[in-house]
């Protein structure tokens, strides 16, 4: 039989996840519905369905479910103790780019009539810390959920709204901001930081 009863691992899981869904859940209430722009469209929304498939509802069914068993993999605790670090630290970046982008935030692409180009807090280091905290998430996912699908599922989902999304965000954002996007663009990495040159080279 497999999985007879949740392992710690599987209950840190859904935890974490809980603790993310309350996060979006806090800061969505605070942004405004009326946006003056939107490239919102079935692709977009279709990739929103798709985090929270991978992200959330597979890997919830199969720790708590006996589904997908013949991808099982064994749980060892060193992968238990390393996977909750590396999902706190996920959640903590995730808090801190909600914080720094506050109403600048919307699920889909989307623009808000005063819209501020933030670059600021964690958006001074990375232009995408919350798509860069969804892939530190994904990590700590699969070293969480013992099931080669369900745990890497939320990485794939990350990685294909990075491919997609990523270069439509900054087409908008330079459409609204122009110069002042690309010289961002220019200063500042995608999902890593970029070390800053000191002095002359
Ligand atoms: N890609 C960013 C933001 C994700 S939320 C991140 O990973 O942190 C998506 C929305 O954020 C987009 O519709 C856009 O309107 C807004 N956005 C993205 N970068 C922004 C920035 N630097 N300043 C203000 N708004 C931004």
């Amino acid at each position: 039989m497999h999985l007879p009863h949740p392992t710690l691992a599987a209950m840190l899981f859904l935890v974490f996840t809980a603790t993310y869904l309350a996060i979006r859940g806090l800061f969505a209430r605070r942004v405004r519905r009326a946006k003056a722009v939107s490239r919102a469209d079935l692709g977009d929304r279709l990739l929103i369905l798709l985090m929270g498939v991978g992200q959330v509802v597979l890997p919830c069914l199969v720790v708590t479910q006996p589904l997908l068993a013949f991808a099982a993999r064994p749980q060892p605790d060193a992968c238990t103790a390393v996977g909750a670090v590396v999902m706190l630290a996920g959640l903590r970046l995730f808090w801190r780019s909600h914080a720094d982008l506050g109403e600048g935030w919307s699920v889909t692409l989307e623009l808000n009539a005063d819209h501020r180009l933030v670059t600021e807090g964690v958006y001074r280091e990375v232009r995408h810390p919350m798509y860069a905290s969804f892939l530190v998430l994904g990590l700590g996912q699969a070293l969480l959920v013992a099931n080669w699908i369900a745990g890497l599922s939320g990485l794939a989902a990350t990685a294909l709204l990075m491919a997609v999304r990523l270069p439509r965000e900054e087409a908008m954002m330079i459409d609204q901001f122009g110069d002042q996007y690309r010289e961002y663009r220019r200063r500042v990495g995608a999902v890593l930081p970029r070390r800053r040159r000191v002095g002359r080279a």
